[in-house]
C-alpha cells in the first residue's frame, strides 16, 4: 500500500544536481540556543557542495521567545521555514510534525541545543550518497552527562533489547538522515505513541551508523525530566513488547505448578503419616493454584489485546527494498 512509485533506488530516477536536504529540528523553550544553533548550521550547510537544503524549525509550544526568534531568523534566511505547535506536544511529536512537512531527497532529525554538532552532517549526506537509506549519529559516551542519566540509558536500552524485537544501539537517538524513501515509510506508520527511534529500527532498509562525541548542551536545561524521561521509556517499552504480560502469564504457571506440587507433596504426608493440621494444606494450595490461574488468565486477555493493539497501530504489514522494473 503506498510504496509503488517508490520502489526504485532513492538515487535512481533523479537528477543529482537539485538534491534536496531537509533538516528537522524541534524547539522547545530554546531561546538560549536557538540563535548559536542556526548560525552554526548554516556554516555548515552552505559548505555542502551541489546539496539544496531546507531547515524546517517546528517550536513546540515554548513559551519563550523562541517562536519569535525563529520568526527573526526565517526573515532572514529564505531556506527556513518555522512551523509552531499549538501547545507542547512533546519531542516525538515535534518531530513526527516535522517529518511529515518534509519533501526534500533526505531529511535530517537533529536538537537543537548543540547537543548533535551540525559539524557531522557532512558525514551523514556522505554515507547517504554511497547508498545508505538510514545514517544514525551514535553518542559515545562522554564525561559530561551524569552518572545517573548515564545508568538509566544503559539500563533502558538493556531492557528494551530484551524485551523488544527491534534492535536499538544504545546512544543512537533521534539524530539522524533518513532517505526519502525511509522517511516516506514513517509517514505511512500512524500509530500515536510515537517512539521514532524504535520505528526507525522497525522500517529497516540499509542502514549504517557513525560516531559522534557528544557535548553538553550550549545553554538552557535539558527538557526531559525524570517524569518525562519515565513516560518516554514505558512509551517505548509498551509500543515495542508484549513481553510484560507474557512474563506475568509465565509467572501464572510457575505459581500453578508450585502450588500444585505442594497439594501432591501434603497428600502424600497425609497418606505416609497422617494429617497434622486439618485444613491447612488444602487451603494454601488453593490460593496458590487459584492465584496463579488468576495471573495466568491475566496474560491471556492481554494477549488478546497486544493483538488489538497491534492492529490499531495501522502500520503497514511490510516494506518493499525492491521490487522488479514492470511493477514500477
Ligand atoms: N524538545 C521539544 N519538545 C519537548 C521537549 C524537547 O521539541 O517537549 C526538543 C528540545 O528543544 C531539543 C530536543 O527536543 O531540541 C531534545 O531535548 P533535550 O535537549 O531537552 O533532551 P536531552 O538532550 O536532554 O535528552
Ligand atoms: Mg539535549
Amino acid at each position: 500500500r503506498g510504496q509503488k512509485g517508490n520502489m526504485m533506488s532513492d538515487h535512481e530516477n533523479r537528477p543529482s544536481h537539485s538534491e534536496c536536504l531537509d533538516i528537522i529540528v524541534p524547539c522547545y523553550n530554546e531561546e538560549d540556543v536557538v540563535e548559536q544553533f542556526c548560525v552554526n548550521l548554516l556554516e555548515v550547510c552552505h559548505s555542502l557542495d551541489d546539496l539544496q537544503f531546507r531547515v524546517l524549525f517546528v517550536d513546540d509550544g515554548s513559551t519563550d521567545a523562541t517562536l519569535d526568534v525563529l520568526n527573526r531568523l526565517a526573515t532572514q534566511n529564505e531556506r527556513m521555514s518555522v512551523y509552531s505547535l499549538s501547545r507542547n506536544f512533546g519531542h516525538q511529536i515535534a518531530l513526527t510534525a516535522g517529518l511529515d512537512h518534509a519533501s526534500g531527497d533526505a531529511a535530517i532529525m537533529m536538537d537543537c541545543d548543540m547537543q548533535h554538532p551540525p559539524s557531522l552532517i557532512p558525514r551523514m549526506v556522505e554515507q547517504w550518497r554511497q547508498g545508505f537509506n538510514i545514517v544514525s549519529a551514535v553518542r559515545k559516551q562522554t564525561d559530561e552527562v551524569s552518572q545517573f542519566k548515564r545508568l538509566s540509558s544503559r539500563l533502558f536500552y538493556w531492557l528494551l533489547n530484551h524485551l523488544s524485537r527491534v534492535e536499538i544501539k544504545p546512544g543512537a537517538a533521534d539524530f539522524v538522515l533518513l532517505s526519502k524513501r525511509a522517511y516516506t515509510a514513517l509517514q505511512g506508520m500512524p500509530e500515536r505513541h510515537r517512539f521514532i527511534r524504535g520505528m526507525v529500527s522497525w522500517i529497516g532498509f540499509r542502514r549504517t551508523y557513525i560516531e559522534y562525541v557528544a557535548h553538553a548542551r550550549a545553554a538552557g536545561n535539558s527538557k526531559y525530566t525524570l517524569w518525562r524521561m519515565l513516560g518516554f521509556a514505558s512509551d517505548a517499552i509498551f509500543s515495542f513488547s508484549a513481553e510484560p504480560i507474557r512474563a506475568i502469564g509465565r509467572l501464572g504457571i510457575a505459581v500453578v505448578l508450585a502450588g500444585t506440587l505442594y497439594l501432591i507433596a501434603e497428600l502424600a504426608r497425609v497418606l505416609i503419616v497422617g494429617d497434622a493440621v486439618r485444613g491447612w494444606p488444602s487451603l494454601v494450595a488453593a490460593v496458590v493454584i487459584l492465584g496463579g490461574l488468576q495471573l495466568f488468565a491475566i496474560s491471556i486477555s492481554g494477549e488478546y489485546l497486544a493483538r488489538i493493539f497491534e492492529e490499531i497501530k495501522q502500520r503497514p504489514l511490510y516494506l518493499l527494498k525492491q521490487a522488479p522494473p514492470q511493477d514500477d
